[in-house]
């Protein structure tokens, strides 16, 4: 996989301050393409679906070339839905944090009076529906005329949803010196025209899939609510009784967060990404051969330099950021002969990139059912029971017998002192 950092994409301090905050590690692959040929001012086409870091991949040039000194609003997002206009505003806000970068959505639904004192307060970025935009130009509430980068997102989508006819009058409004990035997950004709009509000498940038094998392993996923992830986790680890398990996570942040999520809760956990200074990741590596550590969370860039044999389930805490990176993640387990696991998280909204991996590695994967919490503590049970039958057969239970025996002796039933036992072990053992 062709890798770069964000120190190579030369942006300014502020907008590095603000990915190295969101815990970004490094750009993914459209965002290493597109970056560079739109901050030289071209028109882009990217062929990218959602969840590819397309939002960051237009959003970080366009901040960069925001004059803040300005109050004209100088880029132009297009976006089918609202929900993703609001996405988009979210993502940019985060990176804008900052700078001082004014960033508005608009779209049908919410209150135009509201977006008209807003857009009178002076916006960088508007980012809207196609129908909303409409309206304000006919009301002449919003000025379009020093737009010098336009951006329409999910343009398939907008086609399909009848967006056309309001695209090319926005298009055609402003004129001059316009650059246009054009994002879309398919490349149907009247995409093309589009391009061919108001794109001048684009560069089209996809992420290019390299041919892969996929391990024999067993590969599940589970639909999880985001929320719900660390629980989810914690028990599959029980009841599937992991000793060894590597967790990837999309960011440092998130690394750090499940690491003390989960050292809470009593796990033998702890967490690699590309902050660390080499000497601690030898530290976290070396404690995860010889089993001190037994669930080593990590962001794929850590994960390359990581060289343990027997890991006996990956899972995908957050989904990866596309088809070969799921390849490259469940390829670390299952070696010396052992079959593997490979367990994938899956938000509601993410199912359909299953299906694309599915698809990419010619591989079923198998859906599973969420293991309820009382699944996880009827199974802790048995294996406690197991345990305790185990060390009743071995003997050697003489002065445990005595402490029973002064138990029993203030009137407690053997029930009594059995089940309070298992209580505190089944609690102590989250
Ligand atoms: P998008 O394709 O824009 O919908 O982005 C999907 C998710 O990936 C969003 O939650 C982004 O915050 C996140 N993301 C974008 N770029 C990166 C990156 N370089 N590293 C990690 N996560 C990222």
């Amino acid at each position: 996989m062709e890798s770069s950092t964000f120190k190579d994409l030369h942006l300014s301090k502020n907008i590095e301050k603000a990915i190295e905050e969101l815990g970004f590690e490094e750009p993914t692959p459209i965002q290493t393409q597109a970056i560079p040929y739109i901050i030289e001012g071209r028109d882009v086409i990217g062929q990218a679906q959602t969840g590819t870091g397309k939002t960051a991949a237009f959003g970080i040039p366009a901040l960069e070339m925001i004059d803040v000194n300005s109050k004209n609003i100088q880029v132009l997002v297009l976006c089918p839905t609202r929900e993703l206009a609001n996405q988009v505003a979210d993502e940019l806000g985060k990176l804008a944090k900052y700078t001082s970068t004014k960033i508005l959505p608009v779209y049908g639904g919410q209150s135009i009076e509201m977006q008209i004192k807003a857009l009178r307060r002076g916006v960088h970025i508007v980012i809207g529906t196609p129908g909303r935009i409409m309206d304000h130009l006919e009301r002449k509430t919003l000025d379009i005329s020093n737009v010098g980068m336009v951006v329409l997102d999910e343009a398939d989508e907008m086609l399909d949803m009848g967006f056309r006819e309001d695209i090319e009058t926005i298009l055609n409004r402003i004129s001059g010196e316009r650059q246009t990035i054009l994002f879309s997950a398919t490349m149907p004709a009247p995409i093309m025209k589009l391009t061919k009509n108001y794109q001048q000498n684009p560069m089209l940038v996809k992420t290019i899939h390299k041919v892969v094998t996929v391990p024999n392993m067993e590969q599940s996923y589970f639909e999880v609510k985001h929320h719900m992830k660390p629980d989810v986790l914690c028990r599959l680890i029980d009841i599937y009784d992991v000793q060894s398990s590597l967790v990837f996570c999309n960011t440092k942040r998130m690394v750090d967060d499940l690491v003390n999520t989960l050292k809470t809760r009593g796990y033998l956990a702890d967490g690699l990404h590309g902050d660390m200074k080499q000497t601690q990741r030898e530290k976290v590596m070396a404690s995860f051969r010889n089993g001190e550590i037994e669930t080593l969370v990590a962001t794929d860039v850590a994960a390359r330099g990581i060289d343990v044999e027997n890991i006996e389930v990956v899972f995908n805490y957050d989904m990866p950021q596309d088809e070969e990176s799921y390849v490259h993640r469940i390829g670390r387990t299952g070696r010396a002969g052992r079959q593997g696991i490979a367990f994938t998280f899956v938000t509601p909204k993410e199912i359909y990139k299953i299906k694309s991996i599915q698809k990419y590695t010619k591989t079923k994967i198998l859906c599973k059912k969420v293991p309820s919490r009382s699944d996880a503590e009827d199974f802790k049970a048995t294996m406690l029971a197991k345990k305790v039958k185990e060390n009743i057969d071995e003997g050697h239970l003489g002065k445990y017998m005595h402490w029973v025996e002064k138990m029993l002796d203030e009137d407690y039933t053997s029930m009594d002192i059995a089940a309070g036992l298992l209580k505190i072990m089944l609690s102590e053992n989250k």
